[in-house]
């Protein structure tokens, strides 16, 4: 079973190598690049609340239908995964300045997709088949804990910041500055891109693995995309700024 599971799991891996150069020259349209190209929408707020409800849903039901011997270890990467999505699918949507912002339902549900197929692989890797009696692995995971913590903690910076830009009511865009955003336009995406990775390096295996490389493979694109923007609506834009890597990319 393992084996099967595995395999499944190389192909979910081939399907992000895949998606990424496609993402590169087609742009995710939601948010700032949405403008009105699908007419069946949802208001975003709510799309955002579905599509990532799915993992936590998916991830424990896995988690809990798996029968290894839970340890410690098990606990933390579980409650670290779940308190990620508790703030991404039930706070953070209700915090964002959107209006009456839409997005559409073929963005929802490609997201829905993925978090279905994401949070039962990696439920189901933890729930079933993580063991963490190796050395070597524990040695991994408490500096791979603090990697997870810290792009973590950017990422909310950056969430809340992103968030303080915009007055009640408005829903217009601003230069952001301060902290991370003078090196880079998307501390948030590069926060995200940190956490996963520490997670797959906290417990490694495929099914972790497979989480970092789609985040890398969705999220590199879009801050190209986000950059390419700023620079284009804001002629005083920073020049020096990058758009996810500080002083590279
Ligand atoms: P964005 O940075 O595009 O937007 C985040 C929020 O901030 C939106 O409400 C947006 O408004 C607002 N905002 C962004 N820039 C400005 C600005 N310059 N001025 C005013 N308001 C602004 O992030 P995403 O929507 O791409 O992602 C949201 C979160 O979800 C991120 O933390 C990201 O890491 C995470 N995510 C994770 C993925 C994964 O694969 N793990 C995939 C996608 C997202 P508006 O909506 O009006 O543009």
């Amino acid at each position: 079973m393992e084996n099967i599971f595995d395999n499944l799991v190389y192909i979910w891996i081939a399907v992000a190598l895949l998606v990424f150069p496609i993402a590169l020259f087609v742009k995710a349209p939601y948010g700032r690049h949405f403008a009105g190209q699908f007419k069946t929408t949802i208001q975003n707020k709510w799309g955002w609340v579905i599509m990532e409800a799915a993992s936590p849903l998916f991830f424990t039901f896995f988690f809990f239908y798996g029968d290894v011997e839970k340890t410690i270890f098990h606990w933390v990467l579980f409650s670290l995964f779940n308190a990620h999505y508790i703030n991404r699918s039930f706070i953070w949507p209700f915090r964002i300045r959107s209006g009456n912002k839409k997005m559409p339902l073929l963005i929802m549900f490609s997201a829905l997709l993925f978090n279905v197929i994401n949070g039962t692989i990696n439920g189901y890797f933890l729930g079933q088949l993580a063991t963490f009696d190796v050395s070597w692995q524990l040695y991994l995971f408490y500096p791979a804990l603090l990697l997870f913590l810290s792009g973590a903690a950017i990422n909310i910076w950056a969430d809340n910041k992103l968030i303080s830009l915009r007055k009640p009511g408005e829903t217009g865009y601003k230069i952001p500055k301060g902290g991370l955003f003078d090196k880079v336009s998307c501390p948030n995406l590069l926060g995200e891109c940190i956490q996963w990775t520490g997670w797959a390096l906290m417990a490694w295996g495929p099914a972790t693995l497979s989480f970092c490389i789609w985040t890398w493979a969705n999220l590199l694109p879009r801050a190209l995309d986000h950059h390419k923007w700023y620079k284009e609506k804001f002629e005083n834009y920073p020049k020096e700024r990058k758009a996810i890597i500080p002083y590279l990319l």
